[in-house]
């Protein structure tokens, strides 16, 4: 039989948007605990390799129909093994209408209204802009590329220590050198040093109203086996004057949608609207001589580039088509970027009859994988990413350790597509010039989309009937029930969605602290940012 147990507040899900609020709450004085999906991983757990049961333990490639995401399954969550480019979003993403036609983010916010928040979550990552002799080697072929086409390239932002950054190129394992800045290296360990508790591998699976008089809700969740999280290894149920969901894009609206019968409904908006931030991967195939002829690089005596693999996996990117005067749908960023190996499969041989996977063409572009620059787009989407029914458990029925079939459907609207076009050309025209390379496709691309940014999936905004959360952040309804995840963040960004996803968090903590004081707890709002 489980045991009912009680905490002041309940954060599901460890990251940026968990551990923030956690961190605020624990600090200011409430009882926190911590559902966390995933495993408990630290520096010394995260190894350079490709091996299955390693990398595979915390991250999840989760297929939709139409659409792949790949996101975290640990504690520290995707910040784990993202990729730490640290940026604000332009301020015309906060004026974006998108298809429906009215402003889709709450009113009260803007560029200006969130930038003391992002102060506050840059201070305590911290954020450090990487200096030319900092980027790596792809990084600086794409700035040269950009440059001789008429463009502007800038170094990336990015969430790292750069003492301490050995240009290794594995961030997608989790940072073995402790230079990357992952929730796992200031607001968990703050948080925890509050006395909040993190539970892994514990995953929640319904929100229902509590039975206990002064606590709110109550969370059931099932214990997971730490070698096969398809195993149920136990159950309980954790009441809660306050929660906090923030179990990410894919798994948040999913988890509401599963407890809409206990909760008497949730707004309708929930498990619509799904973005992908309009992201869209290309990979350029360089043609060496060129870059020795028309860029005039040399990385080594006698080798131009070959710099693929070499250095952190983003170092430069384009902001050229960001003017805020460009209609909607035709502005976005371009991103130098690295996968690793696995993921460099899905490169697309274009000049074989049909689209193939295998074969001579795709063995010598293979084969010339060293002289690869692959460059990432986040366009403007329309938000057209819909949920289906929940699964019985979970957020997606998991079918491997880390392979996960999600009910995620996403169909592009023509405005997308539009965004997509325009920014493949513009790819094309920078790396295309003269023949410096030859700009290809994802696989993803020809089935659909491939993202590691879901958003919007229970989104903010003022209109009931199209945003779930109310400016606040709170579960239109549902008072006590926050989402502080990027399923809040209402449309895609036009750059990498963490700082922003980050802030918003930041940005809700004194209204859920005042929910939290409003239910009963001795909680004050007011900690500094975490060291
Ligand atoms: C490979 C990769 C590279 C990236 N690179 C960048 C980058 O360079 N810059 C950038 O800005 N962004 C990047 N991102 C995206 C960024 O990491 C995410 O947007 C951000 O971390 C999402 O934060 P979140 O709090 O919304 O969700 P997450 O960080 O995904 O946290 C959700 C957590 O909830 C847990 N969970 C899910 N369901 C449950 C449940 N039922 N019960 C308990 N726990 C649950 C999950 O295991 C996870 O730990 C990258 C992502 C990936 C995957």
């Amino acid at each position: 039989m489980s045991v009912t147990e009680r905490t002041d507040v309940l954060v599901i899900g460890s990251g940026f948007g968990g551990a923030i609020p956690a961190y605020h709450l624990a600090a200011g004085g409430a009882e926190v605990v911590i559902l966390e999906r995933g495993p408990h991983l630290t520096a010394p757990d995260f190894t350079h390799d490709l091996r299955l049961g390693s990398y595979t333990r915390i991250v999840d490639l989760v297929q939709g129909d139409g659409i792949t995401v790949v996101a975290g399954n640990c504690v520290g969550g995707s910040s784990v093994v993202y990729f730490a480019a640290s940026l604000r979003a332009p301020s015309f993403v906060f004026d974006r209408r998108g298809s429906l036609g009215h402003r889709l983010w709450p009113s009260t916010l803007t560029r200006a209204a969130l930038d003391p928040w992002y102060d506050r979550v840059e201070e305590a990552l911290p954020v450090a802009q990487q200096s030319w002799d900092q980027v790596p080697y792809p990084g600086g072929l794409f700035a040269a590329a950009c440059a001789r086409a008429g463009r502007t390239c800038n170094p990336a932002p990015v969430a790292v220590d750069l003492a301490r950054c050995t240009n290794c190129n594995w961030m997608l394992n989790g940072c073995h050198f402790d230079a990357k800045r992952s929730m796992l290296l200031n607001y968990l360990p703050a948080a925890t040093a509050h006395g909040a508790e993190i539970r892994p591998l514990h995953e929640a699976q319904t929100i229902a109203p509590a039975t206990t008089p002064g606590y709110r809700y109550r969370v059931s969740y099932t214990q997971l086996d730490a070698g096969d999280y398809r195993l149920p290894v136990g159950v309980g149920a954790i009441e809660a004057k306050t929660v906090v969901l923030a179990a990410g894009a894919l798994a948040t609206p999913v988890l509401l949608q599963r407890s809409a019968p206990l909760l008497g409904g949730v707004p309708q908006a929930v498990g619509r609207y799904f973005s992908g931030n309009g992201d869209r991967v290309s990979i350029a195939d360089v043609d060496e001589g060129k870059v020795r002829d028309l860029l005039g690089l040399e990385r080594a005596p006698g080798i131009p580039y070959q710099g693929f693999p070499i250095g952190k996996p983003i170092g430069s990117m384009s902001y050229d088509r960001l003017d805020p005067a460009t209609a909607e749908f035709t502005r976005f960023s371009l991103q130098q970027i690295y996968f690793p190996g696995i993921t460099d499969l899905l490169a697309q041989a274009t000049d074989t009859p049909a689209t193939s996977w295998f074969g001579v063409r795709k063995k010598e572009m293979r084969a010339r994988w060293p002289s690869w620059l692959s460059v990432l787009a986040m366009t403007e989407d329309d938000n057209e990413g819909v949920f289906g029914p929940p699964p019985p458990t979970g957020s997606s029925t998991r079918v491997a350790t880390s392979l996960c079939l999600s009910t995620l459907s996403y169909r592009p609207t023509a405005n997308t597509l539009r965004g997509w076009a325009a920014a493949d050309a513009e790819a094309r025209a920078v790396l295309e010039r003269d023949g410096l390379a030859r700009v290809r496709p994802w696989s993803e691309n020809a089935a659909g989309s491939v993202s590691a940014h879901p958003l919007a999936s229970c989104r903010m905004g003022d209109d009931p009937a199209t945003s779930a959360l109310d400016e606040r952040g709170e579960l239109r309804g549902h008072p006590g029930l926050f989402v502080t995840d990027g399923s809040a963040v209402p449309t895609s960004l036009c750059v990498n969605p963490s700082l922003t996803i980050a802030a918003l968090a930041e940005r809700a903590c004194p209204g859920i602290v005042e929910s939290t004081a409003e239910a009963g707890v001795r909680a004050r709002y007011g900690a500094p940012a975490p060291r």
